[in-house]
């Protein structure tokens, strides 16, 4: 092993078994494996997920769903991001849900239906207030319409009413959230006036899954707590939540040397020695997903002790100075984990450098190998 991910999948099983419990009023668990699972690995995640009880799977493009299919998992499943010109007829053949956010896309669904000579299985989607996809509350009026015309026709189904929220870790009481949840109550009724009649309507991501059940519905739609981040640190950890981190991002050390008291270290010199010095050598660069503004700021755990990366992050490989300690290469090092050894987690990652987990666990390379367990 040089670099590894080694991804629990005991604990999405059981991360989605919590989320479970804590769906309210019977709301179904969708686990978003979106982005490869979000890193994890997109089948084995999907498949975890499901064995840990969740009956609908989300995901953001087509060729994930399809991938998700292909790989004989048959629960509901959702592709809510497509673009003009995309090909949706296998999808429709695939029975994959598709997300709508204009009649154009409405349309283009009801064109791949009369293409494959099967209905298209839709879902709205209403800008509640996060001004990313969906139809305005001014335009979904029409939306609805076409789409209880294009039912009407027997060319789609609409399965799905949804939308998204903008504070995903403003906690349940950020005022924005509360008035998407009256423009979404308001947007349910309005698809129902137009006759729509669909099989779940789903605002929840994981943060409001966590802490907000009157947004739970029929469905909760949870992402990166499906991986075991808790995507509302200011609010309790992951165990707080029920909830273990999946995924141990691990090297080993390449080489180790001793070098003079003022060497100066990786590109620029950023770092310097203060004495004579064992340097460290860790295969894994920006290349692999460790940012470059880790630079003599991101951690690591070596041998039980943690250690600050010794200057500028460089594509393949960066470099520790451990002073006077025992290392030696093939030691572990372990950048980022569930803790249980006293490793950062992702969630440290994130704060020391201004971002969130979900982009720490996401753009680990694709140069790393999965380990699933
Ligand atoms: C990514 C995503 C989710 C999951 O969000 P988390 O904050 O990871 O739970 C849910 N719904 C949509 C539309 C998304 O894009």
């Amino acid at each position: 092993m040089r670099s590894e991910a080694r991804i629990d999948l005991q604990a999405i099983r059981d991360n989605v078994r919590a989320l479970a419990d804590r769906a309210a009023g019977g709301a179904q668990v969708m686990a978003v494996v979106k982005a490869d699972g979000y890193g994890h690995g997109l089948l084995p995640s999907a498949r975890a997920a499901v064995e840990g009880g969740a009956a609908w799977l989300g995901c953001a493009f087509l060729e994930e769903a399809l991938a998700v299919r292909a790989a004989g998992l048959d629960v509901p499943l959702l592709a809510w991001l497509v673009t003009p010109g995309e090909d949706l007829a296998p999808a429709v053949e695939a029975g994959v849900d598709v997300g709508a956010y204009d009649v154009a896309q409405l349309e283009a669904l009801a064109a791949a239906a009369r293409a494959t000579g099967r209905t298209a299985r839709v879902q709205l989607k209403v800008d509640t207030g996060l001004s990313r996809g969906g139809a305005t509350p001014a335009d979904w009026p029409d939306l609805c319409a076409a789409a209880a015309k294009a039912e009407a026709g027997g060319e789609v189904r609409v399965t799905g009413v949804w939308s998204h929220f903008a504070f995903a870790d403003g906690g349940p009481d950020h005022p924005v959230n509360g008035r998407q949840r009256a423009v979404f109550a308001e947007a349910l009724e309005v698809a129902d006036r137009a006759g729509l009649r669909p099989e779940v309507r789903h605002l929840a991501n994981s943060a409001a899954t966590l802490t907000a059940p009157d947004t739970h519905y029929d469905l909760v739609r949870p992402g990166v707590s499906v991986y075991g981040l808790c995507p509302v640190p200011q609010l309790g950890t992951p165990r707080d939540f029920g909830l273990r981190p999946a995924m141990t991002l691990a090297s080993t050390v390449a080489l180790t040397k001793r070098v003079p008291a003022g060497s100066g270290v990786s590109y620029l010199h950023r770092h310097r020695t203060s004495r004579e010095s064992t340097l460290a050598l860790v295969p894994l660069g920006y290349a692999d997903g460790v940012p470059r503004n880790a630079t003599s700021t991101g951690q690591v755990q070596l041998n039980g002790v943690r250690r600050t990366i010794a200057g500028t992050v460089c594509m393949d490989q960066f470099v520790l100075d451990v002073g006077d300690d025992e290392v030696a290469a093939g030691d572990e090092v372990l950048l980022f984990g569930p803790g249980d050894a006293g490793e950062p987690t992702a969630a440290d990652w994130a704060e020391l450098l201004g971002t969130i987990d979900y982009e720490i666990v996401t753009r680990v390379g694709a140069r790393v190998p999965r380990v699933h367990r």
